[in-house]
């Protein structure tokens, strides 16, 4: 086992399974993407500690746990479709491409894009496409999602992504402003209405554009 593999296991141990994540898929997925090459050469060494980690435009890659809990809680199927919105650095993609058929991200700044869809080829995660535009309107070309995670802080659901989930599909998204969010997730039910449950309490930056936080409403 080389250093990064190494710090990859102790990770999954002693931050994720410890802290309840159990689905063993995710937590396969958790081994094996290489989450430092997400980050920039001098913050690689710190890629595996319990902590986010800046990318960039004032952005960060979510903590290894949180994207790892967020995973489980989709209750992902081989066969899935998933929409993420916020690709930042990508990491959290390169986790779902391990787990569906197919994964559309969506980022805001063309940068962040360009540098996750470079590494996606690098690593040869062929089923992640990202696409730069406002996510708050998720995707309607592709739509509908089995499930869609939004990694940024919502004022509330965006309803383009109620419209673009399928029945029975799950949405796992922060809502709320700076520095009181929980995660929550939705499910539609057959009958197309939706059943909320609050998760855990969470810290993200704001989600953009349409449906997301205008400038000044983010205090
Ligand atoms: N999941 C990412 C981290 C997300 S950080 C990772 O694994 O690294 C949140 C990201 O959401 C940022 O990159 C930010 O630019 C992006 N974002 C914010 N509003 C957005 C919008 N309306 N559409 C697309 N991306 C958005």
């Amino acid at each position: 086992m080389n250093f990064e593999e190494h710090a990859r296991e102790k990770m999954v141990r002693d931050q994720i399974q410890r802290r309840g994540v159990n689905d063993p898929n995710v937590l396969a997925a958790m081994r094996i993407v290489p989450r430092h090459r997400f980050v920039e050469n001098d913050l690689q060494s710190m890629a595996y500690h319990d902590r986010p980690l800046p990318i960039g435009f004032d952005q960060t890659i979510s903590q290894p746990y949180v994207v790892a809990y967020m995973t489980e809680q989709l209750q992902l199927k081989p066969e899935n479709t998933v929409l993420e919105i916020g690709t930042g650095s990508g990491y959290q993609a390169a986790v779902l491409s391990q787990l569906v058929r197919q994964v559309y991200t969506i980022e805001r700044f063309q940068e962040l894009a360009d540098f996750a869809r470079k590494i996606m080829i690098q690593l040869n995660y062929d089923n992640v496409q990202v696409i730069c535009q406002d996510g708050s309107l998720g995707l309607k070309n592709y739509a509908p999602f089995d499930a869609i995670l939004v990694g940024a802080a919502s004022p509330a659901v965006p309803q383009p992504l109620i419209d673009q989930l399928k029945i029975g599909g799950r949405i796992i998204l922060p809502v709320g402003g700076s520095g009181h969010q929980i995660l929550q997730r939705i499910k539609k039910l057959p009958d197309g209405s939706l059943e909320t449950e609050e998760l855990i309490p969470v810290v993200f930056v704001p989600l953009r554009g349409f449906y997301g936080w205008h400038e000044d409403d983010w205090k």
